[in-house]
């Protein structure tokens, strides 16, 4: 299970606690909205839930409620490959099929179908304690004084090198 932005878009993690165990918390992310995307793997079987979840604001001062909204749900999916080791090629780029009752195929939505290739990878993925679906957070952005150029580096050193004759030219006045 992971969770990406509600059109789909990868989310950075908050933090990367460590585990002792593989099913341990991989990530934690913060965000006002989320999309969680949830699948189980049997062998070449799958099962897919991708929700949505907002904060809703509920009275003043008091805090705001997780609203839940479903947006896909399928089970019996099938993809007849071996993405941990002889198909790991398409891992990252195939998504099971899913059906309806009639036999007839399933479209993902659109917006998600990246982060379902991304948590099928992860299903796939042997002791896993990766995130593959979340992205490493930018660093901050750090507010430094502005650098000098080298325009103005030199422009100093020619500064202080024609200083430097004049302090000799004083210093030599003054012994003299
Ligand atoms: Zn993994």
């Amino acid at each position: 299970m992971s969770f990406c932005g509600k059109s789909g878009e990868r989310l950075p993690w908050f933090v990367r606690p460590d585990s002792l165990t593989a099913n341990g918390d991989h990530a934690i992310v913060i965000a006002p909205g989320l999309v969680s995307i949830e699948a189980v793997r049997i062998e070449h079987t799958y099962e897919l839930l991708i929700v949505r979840h907002e904060l809703r604001a509920a009275k003043e001062g008091a805090r705001p409620r997780i609203s839940s909204r479903l947006v896909f749900r399928a089970w019996q999916g099938q993809l007849p490959l071996d993405l941990v080791e002889k198909d790991r090629s398409v891992a990252g780029k195939i998504a099971p099929e899913f059906f309806t009752w009639a036999g007839e195929p399933r479209q993902l939505p659109a917006q998600f179908v990246e982060a379902v290739h991304a948590i099928v990878v992860a299903v796939n993925c042997r002791n896993c304690g990766h995130a593959h679906l979340l992205v490493e957070p930018k660093p901050p952005l750090v507010t430094v004084p502005p650098v000098t150029s080298s325009a103005q580096m030199e422009t100093l050193q020619d500064k202080r090198a024609n200083s430097a004759p004049s302090t000799t030219d004083s210093m030599a006045s003054a012994v003299v």
